[in-house]
Order: structure tokens, then sequence, then C-alpha cells
């Protein structure tokens, strides 16, 4: 079997294949993309190209991994020590950088067969309402790795997924080892917001613009590595505006019993009107949940809540809103801005601990509906005067 490529990167891969077969192989690439590209997957796939021993030609005269030597299964399994990986994370105790996250973060892709978004994995190590960086300990280590020899001879590989969270200040530290890393070393950057990378960086670094996949894509896709029936996938593309990944966070939500977006537009238009019995009803359907069920709902309405918010700031946020109604989002936009906003999150965050707590989940959504109801309240009469 060869080696497994998404087919909407196969452009993109053939010339990358063909720019090693000519020994003319940029050193630093940096691969933008904006929700549903899956730029982790073709990073690794190229890595994995260069690791292998034994690349041979295939059907479209492109050079491609063997999928089958030691170094292949290597890289597949991640334990390739040449190929290093940073991404962001937040500081805790004994947990500096991401080799210290290299646990978690293999499950995280293992888990979501590589098709993953920064919020996911937020998510996955506990991290909400931190600010999860690459750190400043990545910078020097990748500093200091560059300058080392490869331990198995050939390529020396550093993917660096979300390189628009690269602590700033420790940024001057790269630039040099970008521009002229040492020979056989090859940065693969990968950013959901191009904007956001530093010029410095994104200057020494070969831009790639990833093309989207098509919902026909996105659908076999989910068949193919998730198992899926066409009818159910062909849903889940439609329901969530074909973002791959957010699909792929969703599957994995204990096969999720309700869909969380229609959820958050009942729930914010019944809180809106105050409609105390309808919301009683809302509260049991939320109690007969699971409690990881029910955290899992108050994260995700939260960050419905603040992707509006976004919006309000012409913040470019194509993530989660084609989700959500049209309509629901222009209705409800007024109501969340730097006023509100806060107070919502911290509404939010508080019925999540208590929910922790083995607190009553009826109780808390009851309450935490009635309160956000009033705050809305409150901006609509200051709007109205
Ligand atoms: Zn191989």
């Amino acid at each position: 079997m060869s080696q497994k490529l998404l087919s909407w990167h196969n452009k993109i891969f053939d010339n990358i294949s063909k720019q090693y077969a000519e020994n003319k192989m940029p050193h630093a690439i940096l691969l933008s993309q904006k929700m549903s590209e899956c730029a982790f997957v073709l990073a690794k796939s190229i890595a994995q190209l260069l690791e292998c021993s034994n690349p041979r030609i295939n059907n479209e005269n492109t050079l491609e991994a063997c999928d089958e030597c030691s170094s292949c299964k290597k890289v597949k399994e991640y334990t390739h020590l040449d190929v290093h990986y940073y991404f962001p994370i937040i500081k805790r105790k004994n947990k500096n950088c991401s080799d210290d996250y290299f646990q978690e973060w293999t499950d995280f892709l293992k888990l979501n067969k590589e098709i993953i978004e920064i919020n996911s994995w937020i998510r996955f190590i506990d991290a909400a309402n931190s600010q999860a960086i690459i750190s400043a300990e990545d910078c020097d280590r990748i500093v200091n790795i560059a300058q080392e020899s490869s331990y198995e001879g050939k390529y020396k590989i550093f993917i660096i997924w979300e390189m628009e969270r690269l602590f700033h200040a420790a940024a001057p530290k790269l630039l040099k080892i970008i521009e002229e890393p040492p020979a056989n070393t090859l940065f693969i950057g990968i950013t959901d917001n191009l904007d956001l990378v530093l010029d410095t960086i994104k200057s020494r670094m070969q831009i790639i613009h990833l093309p989207a996949p098509s919902p026909e894509e996105s659908v076999a896709t989910l068949t193919e590595l998730f198992n899926m029936d066409n009818a159910d996938a062909q849903k889940l593309v439609f329901n969530y505006g074909n973002n791959l990944p957010r699909i792929v966070d969703n599957i994995h939500k204990d096969n999720m019993p309700i869909l969380i977006n229609e959820f958050f537009i009942k729930w914010m238009r019944l809180a809106f009107q105050m409609k105390a019995y309808d919301l009683l009803d809302l509260a049991t359907e939320f109690n007969s949940f699971g409690r990881d069920i029910q955290k899992m709902i108050l994260i995700q309405c939260s960050q419905y809540i603040d992707a509006i918010w976004l919006i309000n700031h012409n913040i470019p946020t194509a993530l989660m809103l084609n989700e959500l109604d049209e309509k629901f989002v222009q209705d409800f936009k007024k109501f969340i801005d730097d006023d509100t906003i806060p107070e919502i999150s911290i509404i939010i965050d508080e019925a999540i601990k208590n929910i922790e707590r083995n607190g009553d989940s009826k109780l808390i959504f009851f309450d935490i509906s009635l309160k956000i109801g009033q705050i809305f309240k409150k901006k609509y009469f200051l709007i109205r005067v």
C-alpha cells in the first residue's frame, strides 16, 4: 500500500516531490490554510517522503514514500527521531514545551486521524481560557536541534503547527536558522491565519496556499477514514459547512446526541424571550445527557458566542459561523459586544465548573439561561434608548 494522501493535496505534493527529486527542495515552507485544508496531513506526508529509505516512482511519475521501510513506519508512528513537532501549549508544572506534551499530542493526532484544528487541541489539553502559544523554550530547542546532526543521516524536519502562535519575543531566535539552516534541514510551518504570522518569518519561508476539499472530497475522506456511511457523511459535511476538522472533532463527542448548533440557537432565542417554561424543558433535555456531553455543549456554545463577537469586530472567523443560521447571527450579534461578552463568558465558565463539581445540571442550566436572558434584556433596552 502506498502512502495515503488527501486528494486535494495531490498537486502540491507532486510539486514538492519533484523539487525533492531534482534536489531543489526549499529549506522552509509555510502551508497556509483557512479551515478544512488539513495541512498537517500534508506536512507529515512530506516528512515521510523525505525520510523514506526507499522512495519510488508512482503511476503519475511522482516520487513517493514506500510506506514500508522502517523510516516510513517511524514517521507514521511519530517516533522518527529526525521529525520534530512544535505546537501551541500552555505552561504548567513540569510542562514548558512541546516535548512535554508529546503523549497528549500523539493521542490527539491518532484520535482525529491527523485532521486537526486548534480549538479542539486546546480543549484536548484542557486549556480553554488560556493563551496557548509556541513557547520560547521551543524556539531554543529548534535552534539547538537544527545545529546538531540528524540521527538517521537523512533530513531533519521541523513541523511547526499554528505558526501564528509563535511567542513573539522568541521569534528573532528563529530567524537566522530559518534563513540559513544547516544542510538537509526542512522547516514546515502551518498557519490558519497567514496575516498573523510575523512578516520577518513569512519572508523567509516559501508560502504555499492549500486548496480546500470539495464537499465530495470531504465526504469521501469521512467514509474512508472513519468508516462512516455515505449518507451520514453527507449530512455532516452539510451541517458543518464542509469543515472537516470540526466534523471530526464532533465525531468523537461520544456520538453527540444533538446538533449543538441547533441547540445553541434555540437556547439563545428562548433566553432572549425569557420563556421560563420552555427554558425549563430545555434544561430537562440538557440534564438527560452525561456530564461530559453537558460540558461539551456549553463549551461549544461559548465558542459560538466568541465567534459572533469576532464578527462584530470584523475579525474573519469562517470557523464555526457557517454552522449557524445567517439570520440568527444577524439578529443576535447586536447583543454580543464588549459589554456583554465578559459577563456571559463568566456565567458559562462558572456553570461548567459547577457541572464538574457534580452540581444539579438542570438547575445550573436553568439558572444561567435566566441570567443570560437578563443580560440580553438589559442590552435590548440600552439599544432602544
Ligand atoms: Zn519508506
